[in-house]
């Protein structure tokens, strides 16, 4: 029955909204030019839209009605030579659509009844100030740009009539892309954001795109479960016995760093001031380099699951952390860096792909529970060990993500060998990924002959990818002990 269900699941056609980001690079300095006049006009009209609607809002003396009652037409007619038509009307569209959002925003934090929101939200900002210029930014109609993907990926965008004159230019602007997208198949393509990316100085464009389900099937019915904090980015242990454990300190490290020179560089702006263009850059800069970690942790992460034939994962979620054992730092630390929500936000989408679902589960937290003797209050976490007067050591939030796992078990036990072999056999057939991985040597802080068993993979980011730490543990396979009782009083698979 469950069977025919997930079976009929498959077959159906869904449509998926997923988003190409790459960056593009005009053909000659003359395509630069171009382009730049061409974000730069796109970023003027925004700011003179948004002007005529702020002055609305705020009820200044000879703005008429309200931001509803700016006069687009005219500006559209002043821009459309330059932007051409469809372009002008994007960005008139994308600022009613910020506006919008302001107030629906506003209306939810108005509404008792709404915990969603608890700041007064600010009407929708400019592009750039005078001091700094205006910040290179469009959109584009779905119809009025083309992409190509292949060896040679090209963007080409429209541009108005009264630019082609300048630069003597005919017909659309054509530029490179690097890079592969994620999506390179589509049912369709969305309106197109292109901007000037200052943090590296680099063209760059985001194309929203829509796809049929591609989902994968889950090779088997594992289960993972998920420790997020913010030394360890993510603890992680699965039905199949592995672990994966990915690290954070340094990320964290930078992130702390830049977050200090924003406060040195607000501490110095002049009164009245609260931002500069250098402090959003920064903003930009650090939020973008979590994004990236996390976008890549989630597709690291995701893979192996799905190697490991899990199909459920469950996420243990923050909210009692925050009123227990953890200090406030460590949680401003959590919440500022890791952004929870979001993350999970993205694991949840990455999953899909892969036909993983993903739970958020908040309950009684795990981190401090001893799993030899269940004990809570005995135990002591210091750095990244736990200990038991009992004689457990090992890692806090391994041992954390085990605990959890265990409680969301429907069996009640697992055998890990068992199931491991099972798993290692899907990767061998699959090759998802390759075996051949560096040798490692132990990882001083196990003990229990279980543990000794069990692959344990620490992974490092390097500004681009999430690699393996020579840290990883790798049990010797000759050296399993089929007699190994498991932790819960199960014996696990060769004995009866
Ligand atoms: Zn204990």
């Amino acid at each position: 029955m469950a069977d025919v269900q997930v079976r009929s699941d498959r077959l159906l056609k869904r449509l998926m909204k997923r988003t190409n980001t790459f960056a593009v690079q005009p053909l000659s300095d003359d395509g630069e030019q171009l382009l730049r006049d061409l974000l730069d006009a796109s970023a003027a009209l925004w700011n003179e839209i948004n002007y005529q609607r702020l002055m609305r809002y705020n009820d200044e003396d000879g703005f008429e009605g309200d931001v509803w009652d700016a006069d687009t037409g005219a500006l559209e007619g002043k821009y459309k030579g330059v932007l051409g038509a469809s372009t002008a009307q994007q960005v008139i569209r994308k600022n009613s659509e910020a506006w919008c959002g302001f107030f629906d925003t506003k209306n939810k934090y108005h509404d008792e009844s709404n915990t969603s929101v608890t700041e007064h939200p600010k009407p929708p900002g400019f592009r750039g100030n005078e001091d700094d210029g205006r910040q290179l930014k469009t959109v584009i109609r779905n119809t009025s740009y083309t992409v190509e993907w292949g060896e040679r990926s090209r963007l080409e965008i429209l541009v108005g009539s009264e630019l082609k004159d300048r630069y003597d230019h005919t017909g659309r602007l054509r530029l490179e892309i690097a890079g592969d997208p994620n999506w390179p198949d589509y049912e369709k393509q969305g309106r197109l954001d292109l901007w000037y990316d200052e943090t590296d100085s680099t063209f760059r464009a985001s194309q929203p795109v829509t796809i049929t389900d591609a989902r994968d099937t889950p090779l088997a019915d594992e289960t993972a479960a998920l420790d997020i904090g913010a030394n360890n980015l993510v603890a992680c242990t699965t039905t199949t016995g592995e672990q994966y454990l990915y690290e954070g300190r340094e990320l964290f490290q930078r992130f702390r760093e830049t977050t200090r020179e924003i406060a040195r560089l607000q501490s110095k702006l002049e009164d009245g001031r609260y931002s500069s263009e250098r402090i959003r850059r920064l903003y930009r800069k650090r939020t973008r380099r979590r994004d990236h970690a996390q976008e890549a942790l989630c597709r690291d992460l995701l893979e192996r699951l799905y190697a490991d034939g899990v199909d459920a994962v469950y996420i243990g979620g923050l909210t009692d952390v925050l009123e227990t054992h953890w200090s406030v730092e460590t949680n401003a630390k959590t919440h500022n860096f890791w952004a929870f929500k979001q993350f999970t936000d993205r694991l949840a989408c990455t999953a899909e792909e892969y036909g993983i679902s993903v739970e958020v589960r908040s309950e009684a937290w795990t981190s401090q529970e001893c799993p030899q003797c269940g004990s809570t209050d005995r135990t002591t976490r210091h750095k990244d060990t736990l200990t038991c007067p009992c004689s457990f050591e090992g890692h806090a939030d391994l041992t954390a993500s085990e605990t959890f796992l265990r409680r969301h078990q429907n069996s009640g036990s697992f055998d890990w060998r068992m199931r491991r072999e099972a798993s290692r056999q899907r990767h061998t057939e699959k090759a998802v990924r390759p075996m051949a991985r560096p040798v490692s040597s132990e990882i001083g802080d196990f003990r229990d002959a279980e543990n000794a068993q069990r692959f344990r993979a620490r992974f490092e980011w390097d500004d681009h990818e999430w690699s393996e730490s020579p840290r990883s543990h790798r049990p010797k396979e000759q050296r399993t002990d089929p007699s190994t009782v498991h932790r819960n009083g199960n014996v696990a698979s060769g004995e009866s």
